[in-house]
């Protein structure tokens, strides 16, 4: 090992193969590992099974004295330090299941400096004995795994993570400097609130953020508009095929009536929910475990148990609560690394039945124990499930490439546009005359309002739904221009034009339209080929709509 200007110059890759036998790291890994062992403290959000403990076990392997590393789950503990020993590294844990006489022997041997990782179950901190017992111990690196414990906002609240911060400054430097040991919080849970909390309620000192793994390129993303409940029947079976599938519905119901229209269409589905007898949801378990059910038609009550990797597609019967809930459903499709789909059944109508169950306020969880809250708290829980929702909907709603959505949402910096591989970069196509039309209405439309309003305006004004308007846009050459236009639509329009490049949105709360230079020459009739846009699916033809004003059920693609 080198020194440069007084700090290790390891091999990583080599130290990576040496210890973990691993040929290469992961993406986002080799980042963690030196923030890690850069000595700042570190918010580390990676995805479940993207290989987030490497980021604080090889430094633990790198750094003089011992790593802690606090974990909720006596399971998860009990693995790691099983897998750590097999590889011979010493690691032990301390938890509510070790005898007494023995956790004293673990913290001798890591006093004596024999432990390179111990992992510590947070309600030891509530113990003072234990906190002035750590005052011994040289400390590499403070790790909090599963962080987002610490917050409300998760699902997993646990009280004694707010023991942490405290605990934490109690530590003393193995490196002989003043000052508690690093921090590191490592969660797979990266909403904007969680990792606020995170910080806060951890301490974190200006933690470098190392956000990473968020990306499932072998998941082909996918947006279907339907109409209404009879279309998505009569889409359901057809998009399952003959692929090993999960059905993911908002209600108990619905998760019923898709199993029977799959069974109707022949096909070896079950559905699965918590208010299914034990007996039967074990049968539906063990038959898609075992590989005897292809389908699966579930509400979120099926999930951490399953974990086949061979499932190839993933298909949401109605929208979910949030884009995490989304993402984590999809991500149980292509654990094998091969080609799988990710299909969203989208009907705006639905997100009423999501309104409903969050202001409802239960999830469809089996034995989940109800916690009263104070009323105060409950409003802020649902005000935040709805912030969560809108943002679930603007995803379905989106014209620009779905898995840059996502990423940008995680903050993975690894989000490029287009993938390629969404069905919005897929039907990028050069637009027809019709659709060169209608962006050219509704670029000078922008134009003429002066750049300084934002979607949901511009397209009442150009509809020419002029009641709630500001008055200067009453009366603009382009007010009622698209008067037979639905707002909704031409509202996606401006979204399929902004993601083509020729509309900007400002990044304000106002959200502004204004015309990009690409958009000013389009508008002007200077470029008229190679415009090339994700041309909404719009459920009735701009060409035609007149004449089939009166059949509500006619769906068509836009020009
Ligand atoms: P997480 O904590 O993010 O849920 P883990 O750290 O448990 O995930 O890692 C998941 C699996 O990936 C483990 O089996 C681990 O050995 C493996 N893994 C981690 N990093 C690599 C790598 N660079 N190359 C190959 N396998 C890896
Ligand atoms: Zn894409």
């Amino acid at each position: 090992m080198a020194i440069v200007a007084g700090r290790p110059v390891v091999d990583l890759p080599a130290a990576l193969h040496g210890h973990f036998g691993h040929t290469s790291f992961r993406p986002g890994q080799e980042d963690l590992v030196r923030a890690v062992l850069d000595g700042r403290d570190v918010l580390a959000v990676m995805p479940t099974g993207s290989g987030k403990s490497l980021g604080f076990q090889l430094p633990a392997l790198l750094l003089p004295g011992t790593t802690l590393v606090v974990s909720p789950l006596i399971s998860l503990m009990k693995d790691q330090v099983d897998e750590l020993n097999r590889r011979g590294i010493r690691a032990a844990a301390i938890h509510s299941m070790i005898a007494s006489d023995a956790r004293r022997e673990t913290l001798s041997s890591a006093r004596r400096g024999e432990i390179r990782l111990l992992y510590v179950a947070p309600e030891r901190f509530a113990s003072d004995h234990f906190v002035r017992v750590l005052r011994d111990l040289p400390v590499a690196r403070f790790v909090v795994d599963e962080a987002h414990c610490v917050s409300e906002w998760g699902h997993d609240f646990r009280p004694d993570y707010r023991r942490l911060k405290t605990a934490a400054a109690e530590c003393r430097r193995s490196d002989g400097q003043p000052g508690r040991p690093p921090v590191a919080g490592f969660t797979a849970t990266a909403t904007p609130e969680v990792r606020d909390d995170i910080v806060d309620l951890l301490g974190l000192a200006e933690p470098q953020v190392v956000v990473a793994g968020f990306d499932r390129p072998n998941i082909d993303l996918r947006v279907r508009p339907v109409a209404g409940e009879l279309e998505k029947q009569r889409l359901l079976a057809g998009l399952v095929g003959d692929r090993r599938a999960l059905v993911y519905a908002a209600t108990r119901r619905n998760a019923e009536t898709a199993a029977e229209t799959l069974q109707s269409a022949g096909l070896a589905a079950a559905a699965y929910h918590a208010g299914l007898a034990d007996a039967e949801r074990t049968r539906v378990q063990d038959g898609f475990a075992s590989g005897s059910l292809r389908v699966v038609c579930a509400t979120n009550a099926f999930g951490m148990g399953i974990d086949r990797p061979d499932v190839e597609s993933v298909i949401h019967f109605d929208i979910p609560g949030s884009l995490e809930a989304y993402y984590q459903e999809i991500g149980r499709a292509g654990r094998d690394g091969r080609p799988a789909i990710a299909t969203l059944l989208w009907n705006y109508a639905d997100v009423k039945t999501r309104e409903f169950l969050i202001d409802r306020g239960r999830e469809d969880l089996p034995g989940r124990p109800s916690v009263p809250l104070d009323p105060a708290e409950v409003a802020r829980r649902k005000e935040i499930e709805h912030k969560k929702l809108r943002r679930m909907v603007a995803y379905a709603d989106s014209a620009g490439c779905l898995r840059a959505t996502i990423l940008r949402y995680f903050g993975d910096p690894a989000a490029r546009e287009p993938c390629g591989a969404c069905g919005n970069c897929e039907r990028r196509v050069p637009l027809d005359d019709a659709g060169c039309l209608l962006v050219r209405k509704i670029l000078s439309g922008i134009a003429r309002a002066g750049e300084r309003y934002g979607r949901r305006r511009i397209a009442a004004m150009l509809v020419g739904n002029v009641d709630d308007l500001p008055e200067p846009l009453t009366r603009l050459s382009t007010t009622g221009l698209l008067r037979d236009e639905n707002p909704r639509t031409i509202e996606r329009w401006i979204d399929a034009a902004s993601a083509a490049g020729l509309i900007r949105v400002s990044d304000d709360q106002y959200r502004t339209l204004s015309l990009t230079p690409l958009g000013r020459n389009v508008m002007a009739g200077r470029v008229t080929d190679d415009v090339r846009m994700a041309v909404p699916v719009t459920r009735q033809p701009l060409s035609v709509r007149r004449a089939s004003r009166r059949r509500p059920g006619a769906r068509w693609r836009a020009v």
